[in-house]
């Protein structure tokens, strides 16, 4: 069972299209995340999954089947999106109830079947006991939960999610994203999440699609996208980090006032050098900086160094070198690890296989 988005281009008049030619293979089983600032396509990607809007080119199928021939219902989606778009002249049950009780006679279970279905996915929100609520006598998060017990009654081929959590405060939200991924595990329902957050995206999901400009930039597994960066958008948009440009010149890589062995397949000529904060550590010979602050939280301290022009804030042990010094203080500092982007390699497409 997988869905396949096959050269889909989504244009509206005027203007750069909201989707540009974008290829994706959706794995069966798999949690896949759509990350990308606001604006990049994504909402438009998953309303063509889920049938609600036509590519202008392009194809989608699911398991070899043309999905675009299909109904929204046909393709037996489920859907959930930012607002929380319950019924609200609606109990919870009868909500929850709601897609299997629209089914056509021949296919529409049982009353009892129905009943038992609910029971068991009130059990899975951890809502046991609130089937004959209204919407109104729920907190956000519950409502959310309803939402995803709704979407899931009609046992759907795929589950797809927009913004699930925006409206929420951040402490419900990261209770929820926990709770999200237990839910995943335990109904293994194909999954697909809008997000522009990209904690929650490298936290909940097995492969994270990163869009720009309604291109896929670079699709891959969380740690893989944090470590190898395919362009400097990526490594920029998945968390803090520091970008210089650099030289790669007969094994080695210099940048600014620091030098070091090059990779062994890098390119000679101009590169971009990549590096996060936690790699980077206090060094003769290393990067020239200088301390801007130095707070004490708990058992770890975090310091702000100005490195050429950029601010990057590091978060060390009360016992590193690093964080016994005060703004002001000179710092050198050594990337223990980084990564190379060579100047031609700004465009990527999906790695397959
Ligand atoms: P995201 O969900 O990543 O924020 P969207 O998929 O909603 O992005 O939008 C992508 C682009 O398509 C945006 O530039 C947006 O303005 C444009 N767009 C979306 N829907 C329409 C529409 N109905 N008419 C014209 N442009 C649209
Ligand atoms: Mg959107």
């Amino acid at each position: 069972m997988t869905l396949d988005i096959r050269s889909i281009t989504r244009a509206y008049d005027g203007g750069s299209p909201a989707l540009d030619d974008v290829n994706l293979t959706v794995r069966e089983g798999e949690f896949l995340a759509l990350l990308g600032p606001s604006g990049s396509g994504k909402t438009t990607l998953l309303r063509i999954m889920a049938g609600l809007d036509r590519p202008t080119r392009g194809q989608v199928s699911f398991n070899g089947e043309d999905f675009l021939a299909l109904s929204p219902r046909e393709r037996r989606v489920g859907m959930v999106f930012q607002s929380y778009a319950l019924f609200r002249h609606m109990t919870v049950a009868d909500n929850i109830a709601f897609g299997l009780k629209v089914r056509p006679r021949g296919s529409r279970p049982s009353r009892a079947d129905i009943a038992r279905r609910v029971d068991d996915l009130l059990r899975l929100i951890q809502l046991e006991g609130y089937g004959s609520r209204f919407p109104s006598q729920l907190s956000g998060g519950q409502r959310q939960r309803v939402a995803l017990a709704r979407a899931l009654a009609i046992e759907p081929r795929l589950l797809l999610l927009d913004e699930p959590f925006g409206a929420l405060d951040a402490r419900v939200r990261r209770d929820l994203r926990r709770w999200l991924r237990d839910v995943h595990e335990q109904t293994g329902v194909t999954t697909v999440l809008v997000t522009h957050d990209q904690e929650e995206a490298l936290e909940l999901a097995d492969r994270v699609a990163i869009l720009k400009d309604g291109r896929i930039e670079q699709i891959d597994a969380p740690q893989a996208l944090y470590e190898h960066p395919a362009s400097a958008f990526v490594h920029d948009f998945l968390g803090e980090g520091l970008q210089l440009r650099a030289v790669v010149d007969r094994g080695e890589v210099v940048s600014q006032d620091w030098r070091g062995a090059a990779p062994a397949d890098a390119p000679a000529g101009d590169a971009l050098l990549c590096i996060r904060p936690e790699d980077l550590e206090a060094g003769d010979g290393g990067l020239v900086g200088v301390v801007m602050s130095n707070q004490r939280r708990g058992d770890r301290t975090r310091v702000a160094v100005s490195l050429h022009g950029r601010r990057l804030e590091l978060d060390r042990c009360a016992a590193d070198p690093l964080a016994g010094l005060q703004p002001g203080a000179p710092v050198r500092l050594v990337p223990r690890r980084f990564h190379l982007l060579s100047s031609d390699r700004s465009q990527f497409l999906e790695k397959t296989g």
